[in-house]
């Protein structure tokens, strides 16, 4: 048989309309194929600083332990966050990222013809786990490059069981506001899981920025996630949690991997939590790359969308893939807009400031050399 027909019938049915994210390249790899070195990665909303020193301490002596299985309960890491949150401990589940729990929530919570209403461009692995379960995402386009959240509510059907709210939004990195949440959550059905993707949230500095925990308790079931991937320094350790109504909790419990999330990451992630000067210290820091590049890019008369994460979407006023793959060759690595229906703008991670720097420099001689050509 060829591969395509053994395809055609051991994969299983639905898989089709599925494709494999892509991620930002990896620094090594491309400083390999391109023969360069001291490439920088801005391409994945990471944070350009090393895990704080605790954190680096503590999985140090880890590492000695790995041997033994993890806590598969994430015990010690649910207690901090618990007391920390001022959360029953019986309402966080801990994952291997927090895209372990949108794919487990989209698990014990989507039957195949299911609906799931979300933004449109917004975090690329919504629509994915949602078809994944043979369930239908439904995508509203932003308006003004937000979340329209009327025409949200109004794409509620019988068949709608989540909504995804990414605040602020990946990737144009607006936000939702407080009020505007309240009014928003007022007007959803109480059979409908609302969930709140708060991956930036250590980075937003706008003060009308909701707190996602302040609806826990509302009528509707309301799942906030979190992320030690961003601001923490930690995307290679993936660990992320959420807080949730307890029957979704246990129905996670049932479906997750026994140990889904490895010593490494709960030892790293439990140590961060100590550690609120550094992450007030980062979130300036990144507050001060936003600024700068806002900056530059009206020197340059580059058009961009304001930013509450640690990305921006710039207008490069020409085929945002041509741009980024010419950084590549200079080796700084963006994301092309065209993957999320911005063809004309690349996304840019905040990163050191010489890192920002040196983006802007060579976006700009980038920027003039195609000028001339086409004079
Ligand atoms: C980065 C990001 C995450 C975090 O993913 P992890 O699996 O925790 O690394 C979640 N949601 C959004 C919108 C993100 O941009």
């Amino acid at each position: 048989m060829s591969d395509l027909l053994l395809a055609n019938n051991l994969i299983r049915q639905g898989l089709e309309g599925l494709i494999p994210y892509e991620p930002g390249r990896p620094i090594s790899l491309v400083e390999k194929e391109l023969g360069i070195e001291e490439a920088i990665k801005l391409a994945s909303n990471e944070s350009p600083y090393r895990p704080f020193p605790k954190a680096i301490e503590a999985m140090r002596e880890a590492i000695l332990n790995v041997n033994r299985y993890p806590d598969g309960g994430s015990t010690f890491l649910r207690e901090k966050l618990a007391g920390k949150l001022g959360i029953p401990i019986s309402k966080i589940i801990v994952g291997s990222g927090s895209n372990e729990l949108l794919r487990l929530l989209a698990n014990v919570l989507l039957n195949p013809g299911d609906e799931a209403v979300m933004a449109m461009p917004s975090f690329i692995v919504y629509p994915t786990v949602v078809k994944l379960m043979g369930a239908k995402p439904v995508e509203v386009p932003l308006k003004d490059h937000r979340h329209n959240l009327k025409a949200m509510t109004d794409a509620i059907t019988a068949r709608t069981k989540i909504i995804f709210i990414c605040n602020p939004n990946n990737p144009t990195g607006t936000m939702v506001s407080r009020d505007e949440l309240e009014r928003f959550l007022a007007g959803i059905p109480e059979n409908v899981v609302v969930v709140l993707d708060e991956a930036y949230f250590e980075l937003v500095r706008d003060a009308s920025y909701p707190n996602g925990l302040n609806f826990i308790n509302d009528k509707i079931p309301v799942v906030v996630l979190r992320t030690f991937s961003k601001v923490y320094g930690l995307a290679g350790c993936r660990v992320g949690y959420g807080i949730a109504p307890e029957f979704i909790v246990q129905a996670v419990n049932k479906v997750r991997e026994p140990f889904n999330v490895n010593t490494i990451a709960q030892t790293a992630a439990l140590y961060s939590l100590d550690c609120d000067d550094e992450v007030e210290e980062r979130s300036l820091l990144n507050h001060e790359g936003l600024q700068y590049f806002y900056a530059e890019f009206k020197r340059l008369a580059l058009d961009h969308i304001p930013s509450h994460a640690n990305f921006v979407l710039v207008g490069v006023g020409t085929d945002g893939r041509k741009i980024s793959n010419d950084l590549m060759k200079k080796g700084v690595i963006v994301r092309s807009g065209d993957i999320f229906g911005y063809p004309r703008y690349i996304r840019v991670s905040v990163g050191t400031p010489d890192e920002n720097s040196r983006f802007i420099n060579e976006l700009e001689s980038i920027l003039k050399d195609r000028g001339k050509r086409t004079l």
